[in-house]
């Protein structure tokens, strides 16, 4: 197979190519054209030539090609979910049942959105001040390789819902469903030119593409790294930054602790671990400390690591050779910073040809973790899980901040008024309390310190695809 660019509504190559592999199998799955200059060049300036009348159409047209799209999609879950698994490792209930439809959703909510956007006004004596919203030009909509399906769909429905055309830029490790995305885009009736795909690196394609003049906006999902140097070269543009994470997950005493454990379980084996919510600290108190510990280290014994494709799977294999030896270092480094393995380690998982060359990795627990080790500060991404006992509410609020990141956080207790300081205390973009992260679309989605800037959803979105307007009108 081999994947093209898309570039005003046509199918564009490159001459030169890489291969994305099944991370499972290392099997190769297509030769993608490899992007460069002239491709961002071409793709900037269609989305440019296709704005003024894309942006000039009612809401109405637009929403209704939203939801054509969103159809489009949910007719085609279960090839779009197929796909996604064999790119990037992740399981197929996740994208069956979870991650494609919800892709759709995201394509609904914003064609709803898209017709209601209205402004202010400001009456004074002598004048009527009002806002207007216009959509804001070429937005560059650039995702990481995990959950790509999601994350670039998070991006393109707002953008194209509020009158902007896009340059998509996908993570190289895994481009194959935003391919499709770009010729149901087409199918479902969007006009050429404004939803552009161009494929490669991030060196060759990413950097022009965020640096180009003609670009207004930079809806960025991925690593804090790239997140830095993109707000470094990209000169004065609109942005949004969603970056990494090492989210707390706080457990007090008087949780729910079959609950919690579940929730526990999933917020760090989902989606393999390489999620930016992972609740990869999980806090536990003192007193329920070693219990909880031997809880989820039982638990976690008894997860099914394999074939992505088999609905029972519940950690598929990581993205890449190259990420995969990333998570093993830090396993590797867990025992010599003074950590307690649990379970997981080393140690490949048993699996059948041709899964064998795969980059599987067991779920692993470490205990006894002091939250200044690198384990506890730096974001492994992958099914690894650290346990850090605290206190009390003080040392779990101090724990729980004396961090980087500040993405998501989770907080486990049935004292009502604890949940609630707990929650305003802790230095994150979002909290979810006795719940695991349950994405609304409503809801502001984004971090704080080194997890980004800017939020996305609902109305948040207006930040970076919307440019309001004040219009003061002398009386
Ligand atoms: P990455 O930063 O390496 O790459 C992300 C994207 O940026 C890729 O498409 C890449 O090609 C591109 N890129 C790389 N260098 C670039 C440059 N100089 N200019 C422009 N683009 C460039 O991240 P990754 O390894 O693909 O993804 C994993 C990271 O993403 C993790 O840190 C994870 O926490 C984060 N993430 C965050 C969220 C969130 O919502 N906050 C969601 C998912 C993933």
């Amino acid at each position: 197979m081999r994947i093209q660019h898309l570039i005003g509504g046509r199918p564009v190559d490159s001459t030169a190519t890489f291969e994305t592999v099944n991370p499972a199998t290392q099997e190769v799955l297509a030769e993608v054209a490899r992007g460069g200059k002239a491709e961002v060049q071409a793709a900037v300036q269609a989305a440019k030539d296709a704005f003024p009348a894309w942006a000039s159409r009612p809401a109405t047209e637009r929403a209704a090609l939203m939801r054509k799209l969103g159809e489009l999609i949910t007719k085609h879950v279960p090839g779009l979910s197929r796909t996604e698994t064999q790119d990037t490792g992740q399981t197929i209930s996740q994208t069956g049942k979870q991650l494609v439809p919800r892709s759709a959703d995201n394509f609904n909510y914003f064609a709803e959105m898209c017709t209601r956007v209205d402004g202010h006004t400001y009456p004074t004596p002598t004048h009527l001040n009002y806002t207007l919203f216009h959509a804001v030009g070429v937005c560059a909509l650039i995702s990481p390789w995990n959950v790509p399906f999601m994350t670039s769909t998070w991006k393109v429905a707002p953008c194209l819902a509020f009158g902007n055309t896009a340059v998509l830029k996908m993570s190289e490790l895994s481009p194959l469903t935003a391919a499709r995305l770009g010729e149901l885009a087409l199918e479902a009736g969007i006009p050429a030119g404004v939803l552009n795909i161009v494929h490669g690196y991030g060196s060759e394609v990413g950097e022009p593409l965020v640096a180009h003049p003609d670009v207004r906006a930079i809806s960025f999902t991925g690593s804090t790294v790239t997140g830095n140097r993109i707000v470094q070269s990209a000169g004065l543009k609109k942005f949004s930054m969603e970056l990494g994470g090492k989210s707390p997950f706080v457990v007090f005493a008087d949780a729910d602790l079959d609950r919690a454990l579940d929730a526990a379980i999933f917020m760090i084996f989902s989606n393999n671990g390489e999620r930016c919510t992972a609740g990869s600290r999980i806090l536990v108190e003192r007193s329920i400390y070693a219990d909880f510990a031997e809880r989820f280290a039982a638990r976690a014994r008894r997860i099914t690591v394999g074939d992505p494709m088999d609905e029972r799977t519940i950690i598929g294999p990581m993205i890449s050779a190259a990420h995969l030896e990333k998570v093993r270092r830090y396993i590797e480094l867990g025992p010599k910073e003074g950590a307690t393995l649990l379970c997981g380690g080393l140690d490949a998982p048993d699996l059948p040809a041709p899964l064998q060359r795969g980059n599987f990795v067991r779920p692993t627990v470490f205990a006894d973790v002091d939250n200044r080790m690198r384990i506890a500060q730096e974001e492994i991404f992958g099914p690894v899980a650290c346990i850090i006992p605290f206190d009390d509410e003080a040392d779990a609020i101090g724990l729980a901040n004396d961090i980087a990141y500040g993405l998501s956080s989770y907080v486990w207790t049935e004292n009502i008024g604890r949940a609630h300081r707990v929650a305003a205390a802790i230095e994150a973009g979002m909290c979810f309390v006795n719940s695991q992260n349950v994405r609304d679309l409503r809801q502001p989605f984004g971090g704080t310190k080194a997890s980004g800037t800017g939020r996305e959803g609902g109305t948040w979105s207006y930040e970076v695809f919307l440019e309001p307007k004040n219009v003061a009108v002398s009386m």
